[in-house]
């Protein structure tokens, strides 16, 4: 079975990358990759004074339309490739700081950093009952994932609760070729409960840099070795609902 190629962790001058949105859909296109998501930090942590981010509406405005343009650009040029609006919010911010920034329906992912504790889980899931609260149409509302999470957090305790929640809202589990150590075997456990429940999963390999957009195989050999490629593909069919 031939896997499309995606990679859905990649960042912009809009936060601590290196290249434009103009560079990367043209770098990816040439690569070939077939659906890619520029995810650009978010943050009001102590992280916000060292790393560049999304940390206003307004800039989160002009991050947004560029994207916009591009995805017209595709679309209107029948390329097969998809590009979507991602943004990778740090747990480590204030509730208020992300629901007054962020309006769930304009993106088409949000990924969730530094997922480490029960708590956190709690957190998020307060967040995402105030945001789908607000939203009329269940579809306007964008696919959620936790980036490079670490199983270990949870290998002792919570796993069953953590599973829950990925299994209630849909949310995905990313293969970030960044941490290749967070798909040790030791976790099998966790692996073997994502295909069980029907988890997502996801591909990204947080990419800073336009020379690394297709650094994924080792993630494609993960989700062979544990059996999750139809994991994958219904998270293409999420996407392929989803792009213009
Ligand atoms: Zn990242």
């Amino acid at each position: 079975m031939e896997l499309p190629k995606l990679n859905l962790h990649i960042h912009s001058k809009y936060s601590d990358g290196r290249n434009t949105t103009s560079q990367i859909v043209s770098a990816a296109l040439d690569k070939g990759l077939d659906y890619i998501c520029i995810t650009d930090h978010f943050t009001n942590s102590w992280k916000a004074d060292v790393i560049p981010n999304l940390n206003s509406l307004a800039k989160i405005e002009m991050y947004l339309d560029e994207i916009d343009q591009f995805q017209k650009y595709l679309h209107d040029e029948e390329r097969q490739m998809a590009l979507f609006k991602g943004i990778e919010i740090d747990l480590s911010s204030t509730e208020k700081f992300i629901v007054n920034n962020i309006l769930p329906t304009r993106f088409d992912i949000l990924l969730f950093e530094y997922l480490e504790s029960i708590e956190g889980i709690f957190f998020i899931k307060k967040i995402i009952n105030y945001w789908k609260g607000k939203t009329k149409n269940s579809t306007d509302f964008p696919l959620m994932g936790l980036a490079h999470f670490d199983p270990s957090f949870f290998a002792i305790n919570g796993m069953n609760i953590l599973i829950d929640f990925l299994t209630e809202h849909r949310i995905f589990f990313e293969f970030n070729t960044s941490y290749p150590q967070f798909y040790s075997q030791k976790y099998r456990s966790f692996f073997d409960q994502l295909k069980e429940r029907n988890v997502l999963v996801s591909i990204g390999c947080d990419s800073h840099h336009i020379s690394t957009l297709k650094d994924i195989e080792e993630a494609y050999d993960r989700i062979k070795f544990y059996e999750l490629e139809s994991n994958l593909i219904d998270l293409v069919k999420i996407l392929d609902k989803k792009r213009i």
